[in-house]
């Protein structure tokens, strides 16, 4: 059994801001960090000093935690049309259990996407255990929309849960164009997930209620309400 209190690795890092032009990021984006590449400790075994040498990072991490760095959410919820440098998921998490069980939880999860996505992660770290006789109202803030298969997986915990309820609000639509992600995402709002794109309010809800804010407003930017526009549009062309 999975404990959900267990602490995970935890990497800051500080992606550098990338203009949203539509060109695309060098490389993969993945901004190169020495310092916060990992390392491990290692002993030497001559002189039983710990010494710390860079280390291969897995190929996956997920990040669990209570706030956002703002610089990230900044980065990463911003609702761009090109998500460029953008390799990862943030998602923010309420879970209202009605009073029973654990009360309310609210915490986020990252991934890259290279690994286990962060949608999968949730029921993996967060919710391990799904009691039947509990009603679960999940509400998530991603930065993008699921991908095919994590809609698909999500589809199928919804059908076998009935007593989970998910509500996805997404900052960009993932790869909307292809067929298969338009048809990810049918086959989830079928299954009755309510699906929705980050309005200029979510996006100040979020900050406020996921980001370490320090007590700063979030400033939205310039094309936030024509970007949530552009979206929503997209999204309800899909759905309907
Ligand atoms: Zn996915």
């Amino acid at each position: 059994m999975a404990d959900k209190k267990r602490a995970l690795p935890k990497r800051k890092e500080r992606p550098e801001e990338v203009k949203d032009d539509g060109q695309k990021p060098e490389e993969n984006g993945e901004v190169p960090s020495d310092s916060a590449a990992g390392a491990a400790a290692v002993e030497n075994s001559e002189n039983g000093t710990l010494q710390f040498e860079p280390m291969e990072l897995p190929p996956f991490e997920v990040i669990t935690g209570d706030r956002i760095d703002p610089f990230v959410f900044k980065f990463q919820f911003k609702n761009v049309e090109y998500s460029s440098g953008r390799n990862k998921t943030l998602l923010c998490y309420l879970v209202d259990t009605g009073g029973s069980g654990d009360g309310l939880l609210r915490g986020y999860l990252e991934d890259e996407h290279t690994g286990t996505h962060a949608e999968e992660e949730f029921f993996i770290h967060c919710l391990p255990n799904i009691d039947p006789n509990v009603q679960y109202t999940i509400t998530w803030y991603v930065s993008s929309s699921p991908c095919q298969a994590c809609s698909l997986k999500l589809a199928e915990v919804l059908k076998a849960r009935k007593n989970v309820k998910l509500s996805i609000f997404s900052a960009r639509l993932f790869e909307w164009e292809a067929e298969e992600v338009q048809a990810g995402l049918k086959a989830l709002h079928s299954a009755g997930c309510k699906l929705r794109v980050m309005k200029p309010l979510d996006f100040s809800y979020t900050w406020d209620t996921f980001v370490e804010t320090e007590e700063q407003p979030l400033n939205l930017w310039e094309d936030c309400k024509d970007n949530y526009e552009y979206y929503h549009e997209k999204l309800d062309q899909i759905l309907h």
